[in-house]
């Protein structure tokens, strides 16, 4: 376990404790009061604020360093939306230092393997750790407009601040950090393959075309897989969640049973798919509302089940509601998460 401490001086209590109680609460996190004392539990770790002479005390606990700074991004997060900002001092800052959260890893390859569909393949020291369940993680490139960019490599890695922040590089060297998911890995070998789903405007799809073998680039995570699911399992996704349900269906039990449902706007983006004989999967066309009227076809068994879906925003918030308020699931038997928006001038697809 890594632990850290810090100060916070010159602030009522009741001015600061609020905000915690507010980020629990949209976070659905266990708190615990106990004499000056309020802790909050999550899976990253914990937080004790104590109400102290003059101020506040923190102590952060997590089980790794990584995790141990997320939990700092997060405190600091809070309380930057005060106003005005209490002045917090860690115990120690490792200042110019890179966040330890982040990988620099080294393309060694980008193929088309369908018609909109591309594998980029990278190498980086502490794969290992992608290899244990590893699911999401945030890319990390250029942000510049497709147009104006140049090279696949980042110009200026972020760095941590003397305050203990993450300071992003700014103008010409700021940096884009969409969510991908792991595909395949090979600790053993050194890689891992993530696949990017090629459409009208995107900054990564950009970059897939302009960067190559030897260029450097950031990834920061990452999320877990869910193991612990029930007997029923339902995945339904579009041509970005593909990668997630491939990872999931992969880590199934043998006797899992189920069903996958993956819309593609255009079918010869189908992959062959390893998953157990109970869990049927189907492909379909990706049009109007294909995934929410498949998810609203399915014959949901009454307990021991688990709903995952991921789509468009509007997809996602019809299939959450849907689940919740007609189906009655409850939260722990749903995963529903937006995996990218349409923008407000409409894209491509
Ligand atoms: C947990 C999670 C995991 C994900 N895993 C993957 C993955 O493995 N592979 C993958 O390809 N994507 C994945 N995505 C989706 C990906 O993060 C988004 O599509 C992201 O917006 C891509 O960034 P961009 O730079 O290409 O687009 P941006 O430059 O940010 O946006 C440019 C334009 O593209 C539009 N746009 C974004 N995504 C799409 C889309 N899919 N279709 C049509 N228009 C779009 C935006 O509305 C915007 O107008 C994942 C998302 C999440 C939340």
């Amino acid at each position: 376990m890594q632990t850290i401490h810090a100060q916070i001086n010159d602030v009522l209590p009741a001015a600061v404790l609020p905000a915690f109680s507010e980020f629990a609460r949209l976070l659905d996190l266990e708190v615990a009061t106990e004499g000056e004392t309020m802790s909050l539990k999550m899976f990253s770790g914990s937080i004790d604020l104590t109400a102290a002479k003059g101020g506040l005390s923190l102590r952060l606990v997590a089980e790794n360093e990584r995790r141990l700074y997320l939990l700092q991004q997060m405190v600091m997060g809070r309380l930057d939306r005060l106003e005005p900002v209490p002045q917090l001092e860690w115990e120690r800052v490792d200042a110019g230092a890179l966040p330890p959260n982040l990988s620099i890893a080294t393309v060694t390859g980008i193929r088309q393997i369908s018609p909109n569909v591309r594998r980029v393949r990278v190498t980086f020291a502490d794969i290992a750790r992608y290899a244990e369940d590893g699911l999401h993680f945030r890319l990390v490139i250029s942000a510049l407009p497709p147009a104006q960019a140049s090279g696949g490599s980042v110009r200026e890695w972020p760095v941590i601040d003397a305050s203990g922040r993450t300071r992003w590089p700014e103008g010409d060297a700021s940096l884009h950090r969409p969510v991908y998911t792991v595909r395949e890995i090979s600790p053993a070998e050194g890689w891992m393959d993530f696949d990017v789903y090629i459409h009208h405007g995107g900054r990564v799809s950009a970059w897939t075309e302009r960067a190559g073998a030897g260029d450097r680039i950031g990834l920061m995570g990452p999320t877990q897989l869910k193991r612990d699911l029930p007997g029923w399992v339902a995945f339904l996704g579009d041509e970005t969640a593909l990668p997630a349900i491939a990872m999931y269906l992969r880590s199934l039990p043998a006797d899992a049973s189920g069903q996958a449902v993956i819309a593609c706007a255009d079918l010869a983006d189908l992959q062959d798919l390893t998953h157990p004989e109970g869990v049927q999967v189907t492909w379909i066309q990706r049009i109007d509302s294909a995934l929410v009227s498949a998810l609203k076809a399915m014959t949901l068994p009454a307990s021991d089940r688990y709903v995952w879906f991921a789509a468009e925003r509007a997809e996602a918030e019809q299939a959450r509601d849907w689940l919740r308020d007609t189906r009655g699931l409850t939260k722990t038997e749903m995963n529903v998460t937006t995996f990218w928006s349409r923008s407000e001038i409409g894209d491509s697809i």
